[in-house]
């Protein structure tokens, strides 16, 4: 097809932020290519971005708005929202509102809720899902700079001789930056990586040495680190003396609690030699970049972890310089555009504190708002607890899914049953989030919005419309700005378009600035409309001095605390807020998959980016499963005192002892009750706000069941009858994992109500061995199979790839007819197995093969023969372990 419209825009998933281009074809489709001007990927793009084109479907879209499950117009429920948030704010009070944003939304959008919120409603109850992914590493930048500041670029990463990844599984959460550390080693094989992880990740594959430690003993490391590099004179003296304050009581207290290396050994779980290899290494290294991610930030005490990694980055004085510092990566978008704007409940506005009693009122007089809010409002988990005890009475929740993702995410169900008034703005219709709201409005979704994102380095990058608007749906500035006119503030947010809400934002950010705030982008605070349609990818701060942006922040070494010195704070070795018990043993980690994103809600539609892992998966160490009685591959429970989910079981010894592992994705449209978030606590930081995804103490058994089964099916059935489902997009099917308590009676009636085809004169074959307990049933229809099932009374069921690849057919042939209740063609074939290749569709079963018989030795010779890792580049990690543990063929969906 042809393409007629190629549009240069940003990947909506991580903070990488890669730069696309997005090409219409004449039919419709859309095609994805990596943008190779862009600073951030050059051309890269992982599996999930390469499938965005999968993405952009009407399927599944919130097209009309709807007010009590009634369409409605645009005015009619525009004017809705505005009197219920009036009425409740006249009588309950400002704080009895609250907006819940998202790190998808862009840079505009984000901007004119935190104004209306802060501004003109007068609460500073607005807070965003970026909570849960880096609020510890924006407490601890403020803490240590004065200021919410990122100070290195991606460029580090390739002029860096030393990067050490902590808490990052930078291979399945920002692919491309690690395909950037990747090709820097093999530029430079001086330069080595160091992963701190509880996990042997995937991107344990890149690495000179692991350190397993156990969970969340980072703190004892990092303070272990600055004991050590202070012992042997490693400490940049004059860098410390003009530039920082406060070495002296921290080491005091670092070297109370960790004297020798011995005790960080003890603290962390890691031989002694191991820990003070990596010390070595560290010590005599300039150029050090220390990478950090959620496995830092998400512990209730997130922000020291941070804290303890920057005290030694500022010790050694290696920030401000190229190929050096510590450097958050972060999870979402556009989670720095929120913060830039104001989007979190304890910051202003253009990284402004609420504190700020000089500034504040000139915030308001900017914004001509009557009110500003003048105290910290709900951080996001509180926010939800104040709606649970109905304090909170009305929310606005924008382009998330909180009863998925948010911690005990039941109780989180359970406060918006209780709320009397829940609108939700996106552009999906069935968020488990969606079916608690009074008011469904239909956003613009990726593709169709235009507006600003910033990435991890600081860089501001365009997301450009290519698609259409979707029905009735709209750029969720506009929705803001309408329902703030019917409140009463017609001039404030008289907006017709991105572009003119950003060179607001862009003057906002230099009120009475003149560097004394970090976040400057003034430079653009007169860009005409052409210009902002121009933008070309840039790093803040845009001075008028700095036109072109800045790479590096801190080359001067001055930093944004009242006297202009970095601090170092005093960071305790702590335990995790609950600490396992005898009734709950195992610690809970939880985190991302590599081809899924947040809750599915897009990545979801995607077949390809559904078949690497289908099922939510626990991964659990041979030992602790042995303990539980769990098998590889069957089902488990995962309680805690918070609630319970039902996931697949993965043994392995990638996972510490003690310590399990679970996807955050699955939510209830792709399983029955494999969602993590109804198990994992809601302690969060006392100062970040954010919560303890990575620690919650829980025990695992058996999911006891007297069948298992599977279901291939053209079209998506309810699930009745059966006690464990996970749904899963494939090419022209769905993908159901099944397994029940009791064996039906009468097996065919069963099968066809599930199979939803009572007709009898349905073409209906199957083949049912009683004394074995094996059924397998398959619906026909003009010589194309429409839906087959599958039941055993234990896991040996067939293989699915060859099954899974009939659904492509129009018509089968006499062999593939017949083979279809064997579950395996006439002639012999390798079944793919489970898929490592997205991009190609090649399966673990095929790469062992190809090793195995065409003694295959390298990453290049498997793609040259299979073409597996030679689009993306995502599963290349996989293909190396292939190569190093062929036998593993663990990948087992
Ligand atoms: Fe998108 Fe992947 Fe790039 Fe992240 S690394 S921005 S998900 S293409």
């Amino acid at each position: 097809m042809t393409a007629v419209n190629s549009v240069k825009t940003t990947c909506p998933y991580c903070g990488v932020g890669c730069g696309v281009i997005a090409s219409v074809a004449t039919d419709g489709s859309v095609q994805i290519k990596g943008d190779p001007d862009h600073p951030a990927n050059f051309g890269r793009l992982c599996s999930k971005g390469a499938a965005l084109g999968d993405t952009v479907s009407l399927e599944g879209r919130q097209l009309v708005p709807q007010v009590d499950g009634q369409s409605v117009n645009w005015p009619a429920a525009l004017e809705h929202i505005a009197k219920r948030f009036s009425q409740i704010i006249e009588q309950h009070g400002p704080d009895a509102v609250a907006f819940y944003v998202s790190g998808q939304l862009l840079t505009e959008d984000y901007y004119v809720a935190n104004k209306l919120m802060k501004g003109f409603i007068g609460s500073a109850n607005i807070d965003t899902n970026s909570r849960l992914c880096m609020a510890s590493s924006v407490a601890g930048h403020k803490r240590a700079f004065g200021s919410d500041t990122v100070p290195c670029s991606y460029e580090d990463l390739e002029r860096a001789k030393l990067i050490v990844l902590v808490g990052s599984n930078t291979a399945w959460c920002h692919p491309v930056l690690y395909q950037r550390i990747s090709k820097a080693k093999q530029d430079n094989p001086d330069l080595r990586v160091v992963v701190v992880d509880p996990r042997r990740t995937d991107t344990c594959e890149l690495a000179d040495m692991h350190l397993a430690i156990k969970a969340g003993s980072d703190t004892a490391l990092f303070n272990g680190l600055l004991v050590y590099l202070a012992a042997h004179d490693e400490s940049n003296d004059t860098f410390v003396s003009h530039h920082t304050e406060g070495l002296d009581a921290v080491l005091q207290q670092a070297r109370r609690q960790l004297p020798d290396i011995q005790t960080v050994s003890r603290w962390c779980g890691v031989a002694s030699d191991t820990v003070e290899a990596f010390y070595r290494w560290f010590a005599a290294t300039e150029r050090v970049v220390t990478v950090y991610s959620q496995g830092v930030n998400q512990w209730s005490f997130g922000t020291d972890k941070v804290n303890s990694i920057i005290n030694c980055h500022l010790l050694t004085g290696r920030l401000g310089r190229p190929g050096m510092g510590p450097f958050s990566f972060t999870g979402q978008p556009n989670a720095m555009g929120g913060r830039e704007v104001g989007g979190l409940a304890n910051q202003l506005a253009a990284h402004i504190e609420i504190e700020n009693a000089h500034l504040r009122p000139r915030v308001q007089q900017f914004w001509q708002a009557p009110r500003i809010a003048d105290r910290a409002g709900h951080k996001a988990v509180q926010m939800f607890e104040a709606i649970g005890r109905g304090e909170i009475k009305a929310v606005w929740i924008m382009a998330t899914n909180p009863v998925v993702s948010l911690p005990a995410a039941d109780q989180v169900r359970a406060a918006l049953r209780r709320c009397e008034f829940v609108v939700v703005s996106d552009c999906i219709a069935n968020t488990d989030t969606m079916g608690f709201a009074h008011v469904r409005l239909p956003a613009q979704a990726w593709g169709e919005k235009d507006g600003s994102v910033t990435n991890s380095e600081r860089r501001i990058s365009r997301q450009r419309a290519f698609l259409p608007a979707a029905g009735e749906s709209k750029p969720d500035w506009w929705i803001l700005s309408e329902v703030a006119k019917r409140m009463g503030y017609a001039p404030q947010f008289d907006y017709t378009s991105a572009v003119e809400v950003f060179r607001e934002h862009a003057a906002l950010s230099g009120l009475e600035n003149q560097g004394s705030r970090d976040f400057d982008i003034s430079a653009w605070a007169a860009l005409s409309d052409e210009a902002f349609h121009e933008l070309i990818p840039t790093q803040w701060p845009i001075t008028v001095a700095h036109p072109m942006g800045t790479k590096r922040m801190f080359t001067d070494g001055r930093f944004f605390t009242a006297s202009g010195k970095a601090k170092f704070i005093a960071v305790e070795v702590k335990p995790p807020a609950i600490p396992t018990s005898a009734q709950f043993p195992l610690c809970l980690n939880s985190g991302r998959i590599r081809d899924q994103w947040h809750t599915m809600t897009r990545t979801g539609k995607s077949a390809k980016l559904s078949s690497h892992i289908n099922e939510p998966l626990l991964w659990i160490h041979p030992h602790d499963a042995a303990q539980a009685a769990l098998v590889d591959g069957g089902l488990a429970q995962v309680v805690s005192q918070w609630g319970d989910a039902i996931t697949r079981v993965r043994i392995s010894d990638d996972q510490r002892r003690g310590e399990v592992f679970l996807p955050m994705h699955w939510n209830d449209q792709f399983t029955q009750h494999g969602y993590a978030d109804a198990v994992i606590n809601p302690v969060v930081d006392p100062i970040s706000g954010q919560p303890e995804f990575k620690h919650t103490p829980v025990k695992v058994q058996p999911f006891v069941v007297a069948w298992h089964g599977f279901l291939l099916s053209r079209r998506q059935l309810a699930m009745q009858e059966v006690d464990y489902w996970a749904l899963s997009r494939g090419d022209g099917f769905w993908r159901y994992q099944l397994a029940g308590k009791t064996l039906p009676a009468q097996w065919e009636a069963w099968a066809r109500r599930l199979l939803c085809c009572p007709d009898p004169g349905i073409n209906w074959i199957e083949y049912h061995d009683r004394g074995a307990k094996r059924y397998r049933a398959a619906r026909m229809q003009h010589n194309r199979v429409e839906s087959c099932l599958f039941v055993a009374p234990t896991l040996l069921l067939p293989e699915r790839g060859w099954l899974e690849s009939l659904f492509v057919k129009d018509v089968l042939s006499d062999q593939e007819r017949l083979g279809i209740l064997t579950g395996k063609p006439a002639k012999a074939m390798i079944d793919p197995g489970a898929i490592v290749c997205a991009c190609f569709q090649v399966g673990i079963h095929q790469i062992t093969h190809a090793i195995t018989q065409q003694g295959l030795t390298s990453v290049e010779a498997i793609g040259r023969v299979l073409r597996a890792g030679t689009n993306c580049g995502s599963c290349i990690p996989e293909l190396q372990r292939c190569l190093t543990k062929p036998q593993a063929d663990a990948l087992q969906a």
